[in-house]
């Protein structure tokens, strides 16, 4: 038998093994005295809770909470307006990935602004930007990077290409942000807004391909220091639900520990040369500002100094504003990244914002919680009408 990829992910998604951990986990559940608030960082991960249902298998004692994990949910209209601004710069051609082009920043979209005339190009791999710049010499390519640790790597590795290649007509505008320190914010609370929210989150479940990269280390001060346990899980409803009984375990058993469920991948420490590479080209900026949740210290990247030449942030920097935008005043966004609220609760959900024409971030990517939930939300309405 030929094995093919769908081979390997069947037995993660098996109805009956998804079920039967559903029902250890209402077991293990009654022996609880409260209810359990756990957080899934990572957009990947809500999108896996909506589509196979997964909400409506556990038992009441158990509640999820999205979280803040996207990097298309969470980029700031101020950096959309960057990427707007950059590509109508004269021979510039923009290179971003995924579903950037379609967030709404002030200005409007990338994909508006391809619309009037620029040159913006959507690419799968930060290399194909590498591509695009050697096969066009005389216009200047700006990758407007953006992504957690999960692709940070891939950014210095085009960096590294190009240097090594003497490509020089190839910029770099930076957004890649780090888990650690969103958790952290959502815990550590610094003031009386961020304190209303903190203490719904009694535990997390962490986003295993960051951890590939950055080792489950990053999460270490979760479970030691604010007393929030932590299970590194993967993405397929089968892990998620491992996850969640690992999580339930520790409760059960008086325990508040790091755990590691996507043992296939992920270990302690992590990849540690691409670290390497990422310490070689990156630093950690002061402050960066997140959607919904202002401005979080030290929870993104920035080009080390002497890379600063390839920055488009400084190289177009008398054209890049930097007063900070609001957002739509009906997007609840903010709200639904601090994990205050469910994209229902927000007055437009459905109907003047929908995946074809988003108001806010939430509704772009697919793995955005509005998204998922505009994707999913009938499927899970049909099921509970059973
Ligand atoms: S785009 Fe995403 S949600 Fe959105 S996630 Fe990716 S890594 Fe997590
Ligand atoms: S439904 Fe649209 S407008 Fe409402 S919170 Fe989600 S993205 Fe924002």
């Amino acid at each position: 038998m030929n094995l093919t990829l769908k081979n390997l992910y069947d037995d993660f998604r098996d109805p009956k093994t998804i079920k039967a951990l559903a029902e250890l986990i209402t077991q293990e559940a009654e022996k609880l005295d409260r209810p359990v608030n756990i957080m899934e960082v990572c957009g990947g991960h809500t999108h896996t809770i909506m589509k196979y249902g997964l909400k409506q298998l556990l038992p009441e004692k158990i509640r999820f909470i999205h979280g803040p994990g996207c990097p298309v949910c969470i980029m700031p209209k101020e950096r959309i307006d960057h990427a707007y601004i950059l590509a109508q710069q004269p021979d510039v051609i923009l290179v971003t990935l995924g579903d950037m082009i379609k967030v709404p920043g002030s200005k409007g979209s990338l994909q508006q602004a391809r619309s009037q005339g620029a040159d913006v190009r959507f690419v799968y791999s930060p290399l194909d930007a590498l591509k695009i710049a050697r096969e066009n010499p005389e216009k200047r390519v700006i990758f407007f990077a953006i992504g957690f640790e999960t692709t940070t790597p891939m950014t210095a590795a085009l960096i590294d290409r190009a240097e090594k290649l003497g490509v020089t007509n190839l910029l770099y505008h930076i957004n890649h942000v780090t888990v650690p320190e969103v958790m952290r914010e959502l815990i550590d609370s610094r003031d009386e807004h961020i304190d209303s929210y903190n203490n719904r989150i009694d535990a997390f479940i962490g986003p295993s391909h960051v951890s590939v990269i950055a080792g489950a280390k990053i999460y270490r001060e979760f479970p030691e220091r604010y007393g929030r346990p932590v299970v590194v899980s993967g993405f397929e409803p089968v892990d998620v639900m491992e996850g969640v009984l690992m999580l339930v375990r520790q409760f059960t058993q008086g325990r508040c520990e790091l755990e590691i469920q996507y043992r296939r991948s992920v270990t302690m420490e992590g990849n540690l040369s691409a670290q390497r590479q990422i310490d070689k080209f990156f630093e950690k900026r002061e402050l960066f500002k997140w959607r919904g949740l202002g401005n979080i210290p030290h929870s993104a990247l920035k080009l080390r100094e002497a890379y600063a030449h390839l920055d488009a942030e400084k190289v177009y920097g008398e054209q890049l504003p930097v007063e900070e935008i609001e957002d739509h005043k009906l997007c609840i966004c903010g709200d639904i990244l601090r994990g205050m609220a469910e994209p229902t609760e927000c007055q437009v959900f459905g109907t003047a914002c929908t995946p074809s024409k988003p108001l806010g971030s939430c509704m772009v990517s697919s793995e955005g919680a509005c998204a998922a939930y505009y994707k999913y939300g009938d499927l899970l309405q049909r099921r509970s009408d059973r």
